[in-house]
């Protein structure tokens, strides 16, 4: 087992009070810097913006210890101890080392965005608006951008921006070690943002190490391991992708999300020439969902080209609902090429947690099962023998995430919320396996605050189960028990656990509740798109609308009172390529009568917009509260374009 000095003898992971990140990169640097024998590559970037084949750049581990004394050392020169440091640059080393540098000059590090990215300004401005960052690390080349971010600040009130690549090496020698203790913060992850503006998770150091443990004892890592990432460095997960060998001393190739979307061989032709490298213990990577079927269906190799991916052993699928159709797709392109079907690791996770909650274990296959649509709609996952589920239009196929991480938590709860008012006193009771409830974690690695937001924080982090199940029940975790006085974070997610695996149902915001039942939006939007080809893939929302806020098209000629707030149901769907100028009378027609048919309820509207309309996040994730505001607004129905999320090829 790595890191096996901080797992007690029940394998807890106890990380001492004043043990930091700055303490395992330390040692990293300071064992190569002392034998060159020992000095090996931690990043190697490949930069596909010039040369469609990518020019390679590596950092070894004395070399990203160069770098990051330099820069720490200039950072405590202009900056005290609490104050943030904003990260806004483009995906590559320089960002990398941004980041590390600011946690070893014992400030907050705030990973965020490549200021030239179109797109991303609005939340930009919002996220910066609220961690006022005192200094900005950047490169040269990104310098002007960021400069002109804050050109409407009075002097006085703009951060100061520092070009980390002008920055010269003899300044390290400045850096002294920060004091820190292990509760301290090391950064500020930002939510996506799919439901709300993005909110800055304090994440501590004991936090972040501890969950950087609990990725190597899930996925069965080891310091030999190799990673492969194009995911934005400033969403959790492709963060925590770099800090993993920064602490567990491995390597891993970066590239950007650009240079995966379009050409999704790159990364694929990575993670195989990865894995043949000598002395290599399996390669990891991830990826949402939607990747694994654009990599199966644009990330072939050409004729005649071999590609051998029998050394990958795991690629986390996570972030977004994983569907059973982009597993197989992924598995049916790949397996001729030597790929295991244990390979593909369906994992739940999120910035309140640092990341990672849980995943399958690394000889499992990924379970599928299915469950009866009203059953589940009523809270219940009642499993389908498979010989039910031929030709049964109401098995929902779920998709098993694994086992929670060593010394986490989670327990599915039924949260006290006054059905009236909507308010949550802050308590509720556990719910035994098969049951679906607000799912509830509590471990080292879950966060204890949102910076600045303080009754949010209480709301989501502090709160208390008043009936837990009794012991030896099935969900109950080994490492010990949590008191009973211990705080539980709220989720925001229904899920259920099933022989123990946990199963994610879909966000407590975004259920769709008309009539009284329940429907959940990825079940509707998939009802539609099954429907009609003229809808975009993955490009249909699904919620709810009171009646009196529907616009006045909308009402299909009905008198709706004022004070009419019953829920109605509303799919908005893009346009397919191709279907740009099709009749939309028939498309709603077909979407409608099987909505009725199959999850018997009435969609109020069906809208169809251009490619380009639905809100979506910077990570590429469907933000149905955004879209539903834009809908009762009318800015929606207006083919209003939205650019504030990079575009995916269909
Ligand atoms: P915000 O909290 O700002 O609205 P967000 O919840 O999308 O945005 P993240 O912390 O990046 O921000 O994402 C975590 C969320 O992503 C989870 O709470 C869950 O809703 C969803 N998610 C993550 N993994 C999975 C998964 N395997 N299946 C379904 N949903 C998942
Ligand atoms: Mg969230």
């Amino acid at each position: 087992m790595e890191f096996a000095q901080y797992h007690d003898a029940s394998g807890a992971i106890v990380i001492p009070d004043r043990t930091t990140l700055v303490d395992f990169v330390e040692e990293n640097v300071s064992t190569a810097r002392k034998d060159p024998a020992q000095d090996g590559l931690i990043y190697r970037y490949m930069d596909y913006s010039r040369s469609r084949d990518g020019e390679v750049q590596e950092l070894l581990w004395s070399r990203f210890g160069d770098r990051l004394y330099a820069i720490a050392a200039r950072l405590q020169q202009v900056a005290k101890p609490g104050d943030r440091v904003a990260i806004l640059a483009p995906q590559g080393l320089d960002y990398i080392v941004s980041f590390f540098a600011a946690i070893h000059a014992g400030l907050i590090a705030v990973p965020l965005f490549d200021p030239d990215e179109p797109g991303h300004h609005d939340r930009l401005h919002a996220v910066l608006g609220d961690c006022a960052p005192s200094v900005i690390l950047t490169s040269t080349e990104s310098a002007a951008g960021v400069r002109t971010l804050f050109r409407e600040l009075p002097a006085r009130q703009r951060p100061r921006t520092v070009a980390v690549d002008a920055i010269p090496d003899e300044l390290g020698s400045g850096w002294t070690r920060p004091e820190l203790t292990a509760d301290d913060i090391a950064y500020l992850q930002y939510t996506s943002g799919s439901t709300r503006v993005p909110a800055g998770v304090e994440i501590t150091h004991r936090n972040v190490v501890t969950n950087v443990i609990q990725l190597f004892d899930g996925l069965g890592l080891s310091r030999a391991s190799r990673g492969v990432t194009w995911l934005p460095l400033f969403h959790d997960m492709g963060l925590l992708k770099v800090i993993l060998p920064a602490m567990g001393g491995s390597t891993i190739t970066v590239m950007s999300p650009r240079a995966f979307v379009q050409r999704p061989g790159r990364w694929v032709r990575q993670l195989a020439e990865m894995g043949a490298e000598e002395g290599v213990d399996g390669v990891f990577a991830a990826a949402p969902n939607f990747a694994f079927e654009h990599a199966a269906r644009r990330g072939l190799p050409r004729d005649g080209e071999t590609l051998d991916l029998s050394g990958v052993t795991s690629i986390i699928n996570g972030s977004e609902p994983v569907t059973p159709a982009s597993m197989r797709a992924f598995n049916e392109a790949f397996t001729p090429y030597g790929l295991a079907p244990t390979v593909i690791k369906p994992s739940y996770g999120m910035a309140e947690a640092t990341l990672f909650v849980s995943s399958p274990r690394k000889d499992d296959e990924a379970v599928v099962i299915h469950v009866d649509r009203a059953r589940l709609n009523e809270g219940v996952m009642s499993v389908l023998d498979p010989s039910q589920v031929e030709g049964n239009e109401d098995a929902i196929p779920q998709v098993a995430c694994g086992y929670i991480a060593p010394s986490q938590w989670a327990a599915i709860v039924d949260a006290n919320v006054d059905e009236a008012t909507g308010e949550h006193d802050g308590t509720g009771r556990e719910l035994p396996e098969g049951r679906v409830g607000e799912i509830w974690l509590h471990g080292t690695n879950v966060g204890e605050a949102y910076w600045g937001r303080p009754e949010e924080s209480q709301a989501t982090f502090g709160n208390l189960l008043t009936e837990r199940l009794p012991e030896g029940s099935k969900t109950v975790r080994e490492f010990g028990t949590v008191p009973d006085d211990a705080r539980w974070l709220r989720t925001g997610d229904y899920g259920a656990y099933v022989d123990g695996q946990i199963y994610i149902t879909g966000r407590v915001k975004d259920l769709v509740i008309v009539a009284g039942r329940n429907h959940y939006p990825q079940d509707l939007e998939n009802t539609a798109q099954e429907a009609s080809d003229a809808l975009r893939p993955g490009f249909v929302a699904a919620f709810s609308v009171p009646a009196n806020q529907l616009p006045i098209d909308a009402r299909n000629g009905a008198e709706i009172a004022a004070d009419d707030s019953s829920e109605t149901l509303v799919l908005v769907g893009e346009r397919a390529p191709g279907a740009g100028k099709a009749d939309p009378g028939p498309i709603a027609d077909a979407v409608r009568s099987a909505i009725s048919a199959r999850h018997g309820v009435t969609a109020q509207d069906v809208l169809l917009v251009p490619a380009g309309s639905i809100p979506r996040t910077s990570s590429g994730k469907i933000a149905r509260r955004a879209c539903k505001a834009a809908y009762v607004d009318g800015t929606l129905r207006g083919g209003h374009q939205q650019t504030a999320f990079p575009d995916l090829p269909t």
